[in-house]
C-alpha cells in the first residue's frame, strides 16, 4: 500500500521536523523551511531552539528535555524567528519515539488567547475613547491613556481618587447620588441621556461629554465600566453651523430687501418705489406735467391682526394688492410701502384724477369681500403741477411729496378713515 508519506510532508502546512535525542535537526518539512526562512539543508544538523525566539527558548529548551527524558507527549507556544526577523506564534507538538530515540515536532499556527480579565484589559487600553473603572465606592480602579490625555492627568494620577474629580463642582453631589442609584439597577444605560453632561478637566476647565455605563460583575466584586466622548468639537460644529444658518437667514433678508418686490405681494417695494418716484418727478418737473402720488393705509389693521392671526393678515394685504392692482390704470405704479401701507405712483394725473384714481381704490377695497370681517383703508394723496406750485416753498423731492401725501393720509386717519384726502383739499 503506497501510503505517499513523502507527498504529505511535502505538502502539509504545518511545521514537522524530526530532532535526534538532544533536539538537532534530522530532518524538516518544506513547510518548516519556507517559514523559517532557512534552506532545507541550513536547518540539518542545528538545534531546534535555534528557530525559537530568545525569549522562548528556556520554555522550548525545557519541554523539549522533558519529552525525551519523560518519553511523553509535550505542548507548548513559543514564537519561530524567521530570517526576517519577524516571529509568529506557533502551538508546538513533541512526539518521542522511544524506539527510534528521536523526536517527532509538529508546529501549528496558534491563535492568541486572553483570559477574560486581559481581554478587558486590553480593550480599555487601546480604545481611543476614554475608559474608566471605577468600584462600589466610586474610586476610579482602572482608567486608559485616552482617560488621562483628556482630563489632563500623568500616567496613574487618577487611580484611586473618587469618579467625581472628573465632574464639574457644582455637578458632583448630583452624580453621586445618580452613581449610586445607577449601581442598584440592572443592565446598561447612556447616562444622563437629553441632559448637557459636563466632564471636568485637572485645570478645573469644563468641557461637553456624553457617557455610557455598564455594570460589570467579576470575582473580585461589582464594577462600573464607563465609557466617556468628548463633544467637544461635535457642540463647536453644531453651533457653527446654526450660526451661519442664522446669517444666511440675515443675509437671505438683506437680500429680499435689495430685491425690487415684495414677496408677500409680488407688488414692487418701497425701494423701487422711491427710486421710481424720484425719476418720475425729475420727467415731471422737466416737462411741467402733473404727477400725482396716492398712500394707501388699511384701516385698523392691527385688531385684525389680533384676532384673526398674522397669517389671515397676510391674505387681506395681498388681497388689497390684488384689488389695487386691478383698479389702476397701466401706467401707475403700485408698491407695497411696508406693514399694510401701500404707494401709487399717477403719472400726468392732476389732483382731480388723483382723488377719482383714490377713490376707486377705497371704493374696490370697501366692496370686496373678505372673509373674516370688512376690510376698508384710508388714502392720502398730492399732486406735483409745476416745479413752482404757489404752495411750496421749495422746489418738490421725492421725500417732500411722500410726506405731503402722508399728511393727507394722517387727515384721512384722523377725520374717520375709509376716505380719501388730497392735500389741496387741506390747504384751501
Ligand atoms: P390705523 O387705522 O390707524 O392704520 O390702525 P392700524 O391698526 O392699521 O395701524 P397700526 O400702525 O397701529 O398697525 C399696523 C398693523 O399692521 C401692525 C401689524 O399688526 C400689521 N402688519 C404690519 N405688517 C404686516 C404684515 O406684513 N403682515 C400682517 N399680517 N400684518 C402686518
Ligand atoms: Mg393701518
Ligand atoms: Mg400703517
Amino acid at each position: 500500500m503506497d501510503l505517499k508519506a513523502d507527498r504529505f510532508l511535502d505538502l502539509f502546512p504545518d511545521l514537522i521536523a524530526t530532532l535526534d535525542r538532544d533536539g538537532r535537526f534530522l530532518y524538516a518539512n518544506p513547510a518548516f523551511a519556507r517559514l523559517s526562512g532557512q534552506g532545507h539543508e541550513d536547518l540539518i544538523g542545528r538545534h531546534f531552539s535555534r528557530v525559537i525566539r530568545a525569549a522562548d527558548r528556556p520554555i522550548a529548551n525545557a519541554r523539549l528535555a522533558a519529552a525525551g527524558s519523560l518519553q511523553s507527549v509535550a505542548r507548548f507556544d513559543a514564537r519561530l524567528e524567521t530570517t526576517k526577523g519577524e516571529h509568529s506564534r506557533l502551538r508546538w507538538t513533541v512526539q518521542p519515539d522511544p524506539d527510534a530515540h528521536v523526536l517527532y515536532v509538529v508546529g501549528h499556527a496558534a491563535r492568541e488567547t486572553f483570559e477574560e480579565g486581559e481581554l478587558l484589559r486590553i480593550a480599555v487600553e487601546a480604545s481611543p475613547c476614554a475608559m474608566i473603572v471605577v468600584d462600589q465606592q466610586g474610586l476610579l480602579t482602572k482608567v486608559n491613556q485616552a482617560t488621562e490625555q483628556l482630563f489632563g492627568y500623568g500616567p496613574g494620577e487618577l487611580i484611586g481618587q473618587p469618579v467625581e474629580v472628573l465632574v464639574p463642582e457644582h455637578q458632583r453631589s448630583d452624580h453621586t447620588a445618580q452613581r449610586q442609584q445607577f449601581q442598584t439597577e440592572a443592565g446598561s444605560r447612556p447616562m444622563g441621556r437629553g441632559r448637557d453632561l459636563m466632564g471636568r478637566k485637572r485645570d478645573g476647565s469644563v468641557f461637553p461629554v456624553e457617557v455610557g455605563l455598564s455594570r460589570v460583575f467579576t470575582s473580585r466584586g461589582e464594577y462600573v465600566l464607563g465609557a466617556v466622548v468628548d463633544l467637544t468639537v461635535r457642540k463647536e460644529t453644531e453651533q457653527r453651523i446654526a450660526s451661519q444658518a442664522h446669517e444666511l437667514a440675515e443675509a437671505n433678508a438683506r437680500l429680499s430687501e435689495m430685491a425690487s418686490t415684495d414677496s408677500l405681494t409680488n407688488l414692487w417695494n418701497r425701494r423701487s418705489f422711491v427710486e421710481q418716484l424720484g425719476i418720475q418727478l425729475e420727467t415731471a418737473l422737466r416737462n411741467s406735467r402733473p404727477l400725482s402720488v396716492l398712500i394707501l393705509d388699511t384701516d385698523h389693521f392691527k385688531p385684525y391682526n389680533d384676532n384673526y392671526g398674522h397669517l389671515a393678515g397676510d391674505v387681506v394685504l395681498q388681497q388689497v394688492a390684488k384689488i389695487l392692482r386691478g383698479s389702476a390704470r397701466r401706467s401707475d405704479y403700485v408698491a407695497r410701502l411696508g406693514g399694510e401701507e401701500f404707494g401709487v405712483i399717477s403719472p400726468e394725473t392732476t389732483s382731480g384724477g388723483a382723488i377719482r384714481v383714490g377713490e376707486r381704490f377705497r371704493g374696490a377695497i370697501e366692496a370686496a369681500s373678505w372673509p373674516r370681517r370688512s376690510v376698508t383703508a384710508s388714502v392720502g394723496a398730492t399732486t406735483v403741477h409745476h416745479p413752482k406750485d404757489a404752495w411750496r416753498a421749495e422746489p418738490p423731492s421725492y421725500s417732500s411729496v411722500l410726506a405731503e401725501a402722508d399728511k393727507a393720509l394722517y387727515y384721512s386717519k384722523e377725520h374717520g378713515r375709509n376716505r380719501v384726502t388730497h392735500l389741496h383739499e387741506m390747504l384751501q
